[in-house]
């Protein structure tokens, strides 16, 4: 065990006040704030910037959620972003100098009608056409991957089978954070915690600054990578997003012995289940469906999680809940993240990935990081403008997003 314990967060980034001005302000230490910042300085030699985090660095979704990574979307503008985002996931540990525990065990999505079954491999074949690595497993070859899934044909939902992607997995979500923190402010990023972002400066359509509970920052770059307060952010500079912001709670056991290998997911009973690294198993559901900014959910969504694990995964029955927690999640319409300019001149977005963002987060840096240095779309993210919800050129990733929203 005391391998696995990290370096105190502490000391790895310096926590200095923020400077009067700084040539871009990236809002929300998150992973994907984080990341921009992380390539904006490796990649575009910007280092006069600052991550303005109002709580604690990855306070918010970062270090709440479920963990698991992988790129088996459906449509080439998802594969293209997921798989690039998995590639740098292969090199970070390295890159970053850091074991954040990355874990390539494989994710299973089950399908439990025959319509799941339809869908599944339909996106089986389009993953490997876009050189995604995806296979299409029958029941027998889900319970030989996991052995203690429930495969029999008398439970409500059976399972029929299952796409595969084997280089998917899970990695350390705080250990990753604190990972890209470092590195950027090495690379001399001013990484400020308990600096809330109160409102915009512009000077017509223009972004000049950003008012803080700390005083107001000059700049003519802001990106906003706040997650679930990204619409709020957004009318503060006056506009609107097509978000909504729900929260997303997730839950763990004690620790147990290895029993599970793999990771597990479900769309149609709302479960995703892994085990950690210490031992926990990790669970998440469907959203709350409601809308809120509470970081925490509903009770009877716990119930339900819980009763579609025990029936998937009967040894659950006598594993105690520990501890549950909420984020929040910012969903889009289509189920696809929004990445690329606002309507604010000088201003930038990231913003919408909803429940899974996490794996995304190397991917969203890197392009985002580009279009702020740029002023102009990077492949990668070209497809997720905001403009598409007016051209209707929209993406929809609702199966393969894999839970409820
Ligand atoms: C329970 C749960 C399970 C999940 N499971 C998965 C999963 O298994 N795989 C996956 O890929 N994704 C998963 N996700 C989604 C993923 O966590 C998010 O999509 C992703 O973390 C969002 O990007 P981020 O890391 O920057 O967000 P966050 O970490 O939420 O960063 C946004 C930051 O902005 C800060 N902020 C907000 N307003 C302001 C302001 N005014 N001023 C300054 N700072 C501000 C917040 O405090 C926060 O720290 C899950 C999410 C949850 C909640």
């Amino acid at each position: 065990m005391a391998d696995l314990l990290p370096e105190h967060p502490d000391f790895l980034w310096h926590n200095p006040d923020p400077k009067p001005s700084y040539d871009a302000v990236i809002v929300g230490g998150g992973g994907h704030g984080l990341a921009t910042a992380y390539y904006l300085a490796k990649n575009h030699g910007m280092t006069n910037i600052a991550v303005l985090e109002r709580g604690w660095l990855a306070g918010g979704n970062m270090a709440r959620n479920t963990t698991i990574i992988r790129s088996n979307y459906l449509w080439d503008e998802s594969a293209a972003i997921y798989e690039h985002s998995l590639k740098l996931w292969e090199q970070l540990p390295e890159e970053l100098e850091y074991d954040f525990l990355f874990s390539q065990r494989g994710v299973m999505n089950l399908a439990h009608t025959l319509q799941d079954v339809r869908e599944s491999v339909r996106r089986v074949g389009a993953n490997k056409l876009n050189g995604v690595d995806a296979e299409w497993l029958d029941a027998d070859q889900v319970k030989e991957l996991c052995p203690i899934i429930n495969v029999s044909e008398d439970i409500r939902y059976p399972v029929l089978g299952a796409t595969y992607q084997p280089r998917a997995g899970i990695a350390k979500h705080d250990h990753v954070a604190w990972a890209f923190a470092r590195k950027a402010d090495e690379l001399g990023v001013d990484i400020i915690q308990n600096c809330e972002v109160t409102g915009f400066v512009k000077d017509g359509n223009r972004v000049v600054g950003v008012q803080t509970n700390r005083g107001t920052i000059a700049t003519g770059k802001v990106a906003l990578c706040a997650a679930g307060h990204s619409s709020v952010l957004a009318k503060l500079a006056g506009f609107d997003l097509p978000i909504q912001s729900h929260p997303l709670q997730a839950l763990v056991s004690e620790l147990h012995h290895k029993v599970h290998p793999t990771v597990v997911m479900s769309n149609h009973v709302h479960v995703y289940v892994s085990q950690a690294h210490k031992g926990e198993l990790v669970m998440g559901a469907g959203i709350d469906s409601y809308n809120g900014y509470g970081q925490r959910g509903a009770f009877h969504v716990i119930e339900e999680q819980m009763a579609a694990a025990v029936e998937l995964f009967p040894i659950f029955a006598r594993a105690h809940l520990l501890r549950t927690w909420g984020g929040i999640v910012d969903v889009t319409l289509d189920a696809s993240p929004i990445v690329g300019k606002a309507p604010v001149e000088g201003m930038y977005v990231n913003c919408g990935w909803g429940t899974g963002g996490f794996k995304g987060t190397p991917g969203a840096g890197w392009s985002m990081a580009h279009t702020i240095a740029t002023d102009e779309a990077h492949a990668l993210n070209a497809p997720f403008a905001l403009e598409r919800f007016e051209t209707g050129a929209l993406i929809d990733e609702h199966g393969a997003a894999a839970v409820a929203h």
